[in-house]
């Protein structure tokens, strides 16, 4: 998870975790390569993408598991290794929001104890469609001593933060 690679000074695993539909997969295209896929269709397995981080003189390979659809096969694997969770809902979706609970639960039982996680209130750009509140999200944060932040990965909004403030601690607590 955590080891030498001759690109970078640092390579590590993450993983993206959260309902069916709530973003996952376009908030990682747009971290990964800046691209929006407005249909994007969910395949079989996992999938995963990297990106390269500079954090002072060092560059950091950031490897991202998505659950490529299959959010409810996810298994012991997908966490094994994983040091940061971007934990997602969807802001229109209050089920979503109320998954955060279970998907706490799945990491507290597979995923490493000092795992870093960003809560991830997804499709800020629907506002007019809103069933969470901004400060209900934060709020549940704090309770879970978890970073957050609201996203738009339609209208690129704070994806970039979201997933560096992530990899920096993570950096900073592994370093
Ligand atoms: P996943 O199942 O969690 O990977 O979700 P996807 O990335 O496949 O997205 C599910 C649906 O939500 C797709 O139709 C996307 O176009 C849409 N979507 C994703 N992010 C946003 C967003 O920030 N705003 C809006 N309006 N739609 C989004
Ligand atoms: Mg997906």
């Amino acid at each position: 998870a955590y080891s030498y690679d001759e690109e970078c000074d640092y390579l590590f695993k993450a993983v993206l975790i959260g309902d069916s539909a709530v973003g996952k997969s376009n908030l990682l295209s747009r971290f990964a390569t800046d691209e929006f896929r407005l249909d994007s269709k969910p395949t079989i397995g996992v999938e995963f993408a990297y990106r390269h981080v500079k954090i002072g003189d060092k560059v950091i390979k950031a490897q991202i598991w998505d659950t490529a659809g299959q959010e409810r096969a996810i298994t012991s694997s997908y966490y094994r290794g994983a040091l940061g969770a971007v934990l997602v809902y969807d802001i229109t979706r209050r089920t979503t929001f109320e998954n955060v609970k279970k998907w706490m639960h799945e990491l507290r039982e597979f995923g490493n104890s000092d795992i870093v996680v960003v809560l991830v209130g997804n499709k800020s750009d629907l506002t007019q469609f809103r069933q969470v509140s901004e400060e209900e999200g934060r709020n549940l944060a704090e309770s879970h001593g978890l970073f957050f932040m609201e996203t738009s990965a339609l209208q690129n909004l704070n994806v970039e933060e979201a997933f560096l403030r992530m990899i920096t601690k993570i950096h900073e607590i592994t370093s």
